[in-house]
């Protein structure tokens, strides 16, 4: 179903951190023991220890481009009807008031802005409590303009390319295919074709670093039934975008959760 690489991600001849997305699926993963929270675990194990993560959660996707610049940022329990266990997680990482300024000043085209009234929702603390559990070192999440068109948002990865030579974590949290209407409404186990196809395809406009398909993706038939909304695949492109032309693209997580979800990880390192 998963499986952790042993081909894991690492900091090359230069010192460029690599750049992450993870399909974070169910809430549970932060708590359970199963074959995906393993696969976070080991990933985290075999990353070099970041200065600081910048977390695109599809969880905060709204008007405009934001930065958290809390000192220390709360978590934001975005979830109802889950076991009690889940509102316990706590994850007391601080903030960083001045790499939020340095980011908004990096995205002054999109006029980003830092902002104190959010925190770290689920798309972010799900995962870190595996990836980074000693929570030692700051953590800012970014939000995702939800007018914008997918080209804005490779190309704000693109801006935020510069950190990953600074030791900075920028990691997208969202799901490759994410259609929840199938996942929870009886899809069963059974793996549909779409999402099979959706998934591979973008794998493979990822190795090839087919752009035009990696935003164009949404409005195929595939991407409509894989993201009725457009949140979970979005953080995607932010990664993509700060991929560099010597990075190799790896994959240590793959499989599907629920039928249909894709929990592929992607690591250009
Ligand atoms: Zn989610």
């Amino acid at each position: 179903m998963t499986s952790a690489s042993s081909a894991a991600p690492s900091v090359g001849a230069t010192s460029r951190f690599p750049a992450l997305f993870m399909g974070h699926g169910s809430p549970m993963n932060a708590v359970e023991d199963n074959a995906w929270s393993r696969g976070f675990t080991a990933l985290g194990a075999a990353l070099p220890v970041p200065r600081a993560i910048l977390c695109v959660s599809a969880h905060w996707y709204v008007r405009g481009t934001h930065v958290t610049s809390n000192a220390a940022p709360e978590l934001i329990y975005d979830f109802s009807g889950f076991p009690r266990a889940l509102y316990e997680v706590r994850y007391p990482a601080r903030g960083d008031a001045e790499l939020a300024q340095r980011i908004t000043s990096l995205l002054a085209d999109v006029q980003a802005t830092g902002r104190s009234d959010w925190g770290l929702d689920h798309g972010t603390w799900s995962l870190l409590v595996k990836l980074r559990p000693q929570a030692d070192v700051p953590v800012l999440q970014l939000s995702i303009d939800r007018l914008a068109r997918p080209a804005a948002h490779l190309a704000i990865g693109r801006a935020l390319a510069p950190l990953r030579e600074q030791g900075i974590l920028l990691l997208g949290s969202g799901n490759i295919t994410h259609n929840l209407a199938h996942a929870l409404g009886g899809g069963g186990r059974e793996r549909p074709d779409w999402a099979e196809r959706f998934d591979r395809d973008v794998a493979t406009a990822l190795e090839q670093r087919d752009t035009d398909f990696l935003v164009r993706a949404l409005e195929t038939d595939d991407g409509r039934r894989a993201h009725p909304s457009a949140d979970h695949y979005l953080p995607l492109l932010y990664v993509a975008g700060a991929a560099h032309d010597a990075d190799r693209v790896s994959y240590p997580i793959t499989g599907f959760d629920l039928g249909s979800l894709s929990m592929r990880s992607v690591s250009f390192a």
